[in-house]
Formats: structure tokens, sequence, C-alpha cells
């Protein structure tokens, strides 16, 4: 298996972590025994997704109840895009905090920030991160990647709220 999956409840909520590669081996029937009407699922360790994983990935979102509750917290690069790139990846799920890849010139390195979504679907650096200034030589951070592309399940999550 290349990834696992581990659960914490905390009163009705249901915490789901997933660490890993989401591949073929992915089992969207084993995540669906895992799932409870009100649901975070964990994404920062998710580290890259496959075709085959994201066709399994959106068969589970697809099907799950109406009035699921939903919430992604930390999502990790890789699964950040498929929410920019595939509309229906996210289904009824809100993404409350997502990492976006950062660049530093002086540098040459790159690094990631995680930014949290606020109630009106802009963002704000997570107050225990820097901002987006680098940590080493404290230049101003260049997103590294195309920001309407990247950012853009926040103007699609804004239109269905
Ligand atoms: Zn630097």
């Amino acid at each position: 298996m290349s990834y696992d999956l581990s659960i914490q409840d905390e009163g009705d909520r249901r915490h789901i972590w997933i660490r890993g590669e989401i591949d073929e081996d992915f089992d969207a029937q084993q995540l669906r025994k895992a799932f409870t009407p009100n649901v975070v699922m964990h994404l920062e360790d998710v580290r890259s997704i496959s075709s085959c994983g994201i066709r399994e990935w959106i068969s589970f979102i697809s099907e799950l109840p109406a009035g699921t509750h939903l919430e992604f917290e930390k999502c990790s690069i890789p699964i950040t895009r498929q929410f920019g790139m595939l509309s229906n990846f996210r289904g009824p799920g809100l993404i409350r905090s997502f990492y976006a890849p950062y660049y530093c010139d002086e540098c040459d390195e790159e690094t990631e920030r995680l930014l949290r979504v606020k109630a009106d679907h802009s963002v704000e650096h997570d107050p225990n991160v820097p901002d987006c200034k680098c940590a080493d030589c404290g230049s101003k951070l260049e997103f590294d990647g195309v920001e309407r592309v990247y950012f853009s399940f926040l103007r699609e999550m804004m239109s269905k709220e």
C-alpha cells in the first residue's frame, strides 16, 4: 500500500489523515467505510496523486451522501493543484487551508507556505508561519506558478457556497 489512513474522533467530528501517494492502490471503499457525516480530511502528507488516483478520488467524492459536511485542511501542493484544475475534485468539501509554492530569487530556493482561506474566501498566511519573506535572506518570495490557476478553487467555492 502506498498510503495510509489514520483516524481521530473529536466529538461528532472525525479527522482523517491520508499520508503517502494516491495511486492505483487507492481504495475508495476503505475510505468510504471510514467516513462519517462530519469529516475533516488532513492532506498535508499526500505527496502525489496519479491519474488512476484522481479517477478513484473523484468517484469517491461524487458518491458522498448528500448532507456530508466535509472540510479539507493543509492540502499539499499536489492535492491543491487538482482542486484548481478539476472542478469536481472537491465535491461538497470546503478547503480551509492549503500549501502554496514560493520561490526565493536570491537563494534560488523553493519553499512552501501554508495559507488559510478566510470567511470571505481571501487568503491569509498561517500565523505560525512567517509571511512571504524568505526565512534565510528576508527577500520577498515570488509565487512559483500561475496564481490565477492555482487559486481558482477559491472563486469556485465562493460561487457555490
Ligand atoms: Zn532567500
